[in-house]
């Protein structure tokens, strides 16, 4: 692996020779470019260079691409190759030929917040990271120990590209290792990743991110979330409608689970039918006439965009408690996992 900057002089880098090998042992003529939305003011730069290197012609896809999830089968028709920039890929969604995936890499040394967040650690550590930083685990883990820190890392389950890797809607990297650590030290920026590890075990976690080298919990965002989440959940309870959705993006396509959330709700006395979208944004559906929603799409799609709703859009486990099927305690973050 050869990487290089995204762009001149950037510090995200990215395997370009990768992606010319796998488009010359293709053959391809045409390379189809999904981008995450960060990079989309550099589209221009970036199908330029890959279509220099590989010497191909680049169709930037104007679809969101949120994650690797997001395997665009409506482009395997249109180009002979599918480069999905900034995601590793999903083994449990098993061969997709058309597609490449070229993950992005943060050029930032992270030692040095991570020794300013050791003070912060408890125990056994177990380490978990994102796709972006992942290159530098094992010095991390190497560094720990060097000061006399137990540091561990694993797995997780095949949705994920590699060890100690976080998708916000996966968190059996850090699951697994649960019961061996007393604390977790997630390296990364942002909440998106670490927030759902954080409403999922009572082990503190210590968010250290090399990019702005800020050391951090992230207990006062799970508690502002558990009260939407509350909320969302009594607002739903007595809805006499649920319009259950279901995704038509392969890596988050629960059909069998929404068609089990339809059954419950019309157990429950209550009206619902499945909508199946894309893309699910609160313009499309809250056109429906549903009080209420749930969303066996990404995890995410409730639980971010909470303020953007009118109305309730659950989670399949906080639909489960709105209709009296399982208790308030019962409640737990979504996942979507390899095995479900
Ligand atoms: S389901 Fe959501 S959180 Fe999971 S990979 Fe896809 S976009 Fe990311």
């Amino acid at each position: 692996m050869t990487l290089s900057p995204v762009i001149e002089g950037s510090r995200l880098l990215v395997d370009y020779d990768g992606i010319s090998s796998a488009a010359k042992a293709r053959n391809a003529k045409t390379v189809a470019l999904q981008l995450p939305e960060g990079l989309r003011a550099f589209a221009s730069q970036i199908a330029g260079r890959i279509e220099s290197a590989a010497s191909v012609a680049v169709i930037i896809d104007s679809e969101p691409c949120f994650g690797a999830c997001d395997i665009p089968t409506h482009l395997f028709g249109a180009a002979d190759m599918v480069v999905q920039l900034g995601h590793t890929e999903m083994p449990s969604i098993g061969a997709m030929p058309r597609m490449y995936f070229a993950n992005i890499f943060v050029d930032i040394d992270p030692i040095p917040v991570v020794e300013k967040a050791m003070p912060y650690l408890r125990g056994t550590v177990g380490v978990v990271t994102t796709a972006q930083h992942m290159h530098y685990l094992d010095g991390i883990v190497a560094f720990l120990r060097g000061r006399g820190i137990d540091a561990i890392y694993s797995r997780g389950d095949r949705r994920l590209g590699g060890f100690a890797q976080l998708l916000g809607c996966d968190y059996t990297s850090a699951r697994d290792i649960e019961d061996s650590v007393t604390s977790f030290l997630y390296v990364g920026d942002g909440d998106f990743h670490p927030i759902g590890l954080v409403m999922l075990s009572d082990r503190p976690l210590i968010a250290a991110n090399p990019m702005n080298g800020t050391v951090r919990t992230l207990d006062s965002l799970r508690d502002t979330i558990m009260k939407q989440r509350l909320t969302a959940i009594e607002r739903a309870m007595n809805a006499k409608s649920f319009g259950v959705l279901v995704s038509t993006k392969v890596g988050q396509r629960r059909r069998a689970l929404a068609e089990k959330l339809v059954s419950e709700v019309q157990g429950a006395g209550r009206r619902s039918s499945l909508i199946q979208s894309n893309v699910i944004t609160p313009e499309l559906i809250m056109s429906y006439d549903f009080d209420a929603f749930a969303s066996t799409a990404c995890p995410r799609v409730a639980i971010d965009d909470f303020s953007k709703y009118p109305r309730p859009v659950l989670t399949p486990v906080e639909t489960e408690i709105a209709l009296g099927i399982r208790k308030f305690s019962d409640f737990t973050f979504d996942q979507i996992l390899a095995e479900q």
